[in-house]
């Protein structure tokens, strides 16, 4: 997963800077790389780019020194391509047939690798590991009069999720798939354009939310304003995705119309419903995407709620730290129970997700330890037993706790009192959009490649 930006003003303005500050917004969508794109007075692309979080990437003072019309950046999350800093994005070249661009991708192209030795056969150079890269390939090399006959013929060659922000002397362009798998929106302010992966960067750039793109869409913002374009492939079905609400968006973003925030709370009073943990005496919600989970699951059952796990708010996200050892110590370093709230109690603990089982381990052992008599562990979404190949790291099936146990071996194997999960159906009422707009391919195997 990862996350993008792009910005576009009829005024010079510091708009590297805004840039950085939208990209700190996205921070939570990917912790491995930063970087920065805009095009100079001479029409050039000029890039910054980083290995870390934004402010270890990037250097804030000297971005706030240039002035520009357009610019782009990219967090990213490796998942196509691995975490060299070679990765890094935004990708820029200088064609002789396109001129100066620049691109930026969050998603992942299910057909990348057959499209990279299908450009490489023909002669193409890749300067990077990444899927994204296929797409700068495809422009320059596709015919058509223009850039955006050429966009449009290469967005037909691709599969998979992707929304993708690029940059060319006078233009923003903003991509979403015909899916509608990862989210894209548009904010405006005075007369600057702003496209960002999430609705936050918008509340933080003081820009007005003023839509989501629509899958397939294609937006192209310049001197003549704003146009919207769609692309030639309409599948029957969308697949947006549920692991958005579930646990990747930040909670203050309303994707498609959906607050992620009231989702998830929706996600945990439904749970209530479907998994009524009668005997609990606490609910407690696992920090922070589980949060608000819990809130709901509280309501729904009348059970009082407390903050009982404390959250280090120094740390990231401890699911992308690279080995089995890191992560196991990653929980520990981000998570602590609160022991004057966890002796003696029968815990219900919420979670948004289990993956691996890594944090449901660790910490159903660290409630124990601080004196808990029961700890059921009630998650939000239902049991990841697939992996996901758009974008976001679930990794081989064999790695999922799910894949391979029934709910009683997942039980010992984590050692709490009970489980529970919310079903596919609850999912996908708590968050509001039809089933069949959803993809929740990582929960049933209902990839978007089988026949729609
Ligand atoms: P597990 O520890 O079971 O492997 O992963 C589940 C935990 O990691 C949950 O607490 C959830 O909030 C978080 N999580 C689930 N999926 C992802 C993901 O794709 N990326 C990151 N960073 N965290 C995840
Ligand atoms: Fe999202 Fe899961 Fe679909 Fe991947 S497989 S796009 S994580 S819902
Ligand atoms: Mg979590």
């Amino acid at each position: 997963m990862c996350g993008v930006v792009g910005l576009y003003s009829s005024y010079k303005a510091p708009l590297a800077e805004e840039a950085y500050l939208a990209l700190y917004a996205l921070q939570h969508r990917g912790q491995n790389a930063a970087g920065i794109s805009w095009i100079d007075g001479n029409g050039d692309v000029c890039s910054r780019r980083g290995a870390g979080l934004v402010h270890q990437a990037l250097d804030q003072n000297e971005l706030a020194e240039i002035d520009c019309h357009l610019a782009i950046g990219h967090v990213r999350y490796p998942t196509a391509g691995g975490d060299s800093p070679r990765n890094a994005q935004p990708l820029a070249v200088h064609s002789s047939s396109r001129g100066a661009f620049a691109l930026a991708h969050n998603g992942n192209l299910t057909n990348g690798e057959t499209l990279r030795r299908r450009l490489e056969a023909e002669g193409a150079i890749f300067q990077t590991q990444t899927d994204s890269e296929c797409l700068l390939h495809l422009i320059t090399r596709h015919g058509g009069d223009s850039f955006h006959q050429s966009l449009m013929a290469s967005l037909e060659d691709l599969k998979g999720a992707f929304s993708f922000v690029l940059i060319r002397p006078g233009q923003l362009i903003g991509v979403r798939d015909p899916w509608g798998v990862r989210p894209l929106c548009l904010g405006r302010r005075e007369n600057v354009w702003y496209l960002a992966s999430e609705s936050c960067a918008f509340d933080l750039l003081g820009a007005a939310f003023v839509r989501d793109l629509l899958p397939g869409e294609v937006i192209t913002v310049d001197e003549r304003g704003l146009h919207s374009d769609f692309q030639k492939r309409k599948p029957q079905r969308r697949f947006r995705c549920a692991f958005e609400y579930v646990y990747f968006a930040r909670p203050d973003s309303v994707i498609d119309g959906v607050s992620v925030y009231e989702s998830r709370v929706r996600m945990g009073r439904r749970l209530a419903q479907e998994c009524p943990c009668r005997n609990a005496t606490l609910i407690t919600g696992m920090p922070d995407s589980g949060t608000p989970a819990a809130l709901g699951y509280a309501e729904g059952t009348g059970i009082p709620y407390k903050g009982a796990i404390v959250r280090n708010r120094y740390s990231g996200r401890t699911f992308i730290e690279p080995s089995p050892r890191a992560r196991a110590l990653g929980v520990r370093k981000k998570l602590n129970p609160l022991r004057s709230l966890t002796e003696g109690q029968n815990l219900a603990v919420i979670d948004d997700s289990i993956v691996r089982g890594t944090t449901g381990v660790k910490i159903c052992r660290l409630l124990r330890e601080c004196g808990a008599r029961q700890v059921h562990l009630l998650i939000s979404s239902p049991p990841v037993k697939h992996p996901c190949f758009y974008g976001i790291d679930t990794p081989d099936r064999n790695e999922l706790l799910a894949a391979g146990k029934s709910i009683e071996a997942m039980v010992s194997y984590l050692g709490v009192t009970g489980l529970g999960f919310l079903s596919k159906e609850g999912l996908a009422e708590a968050i509001g959009l039809p089933q069949t707009e959803l993809c929740t391919a990582c929960f049933d195997g209902n990839y978007m490649e089988d026949g729609q």
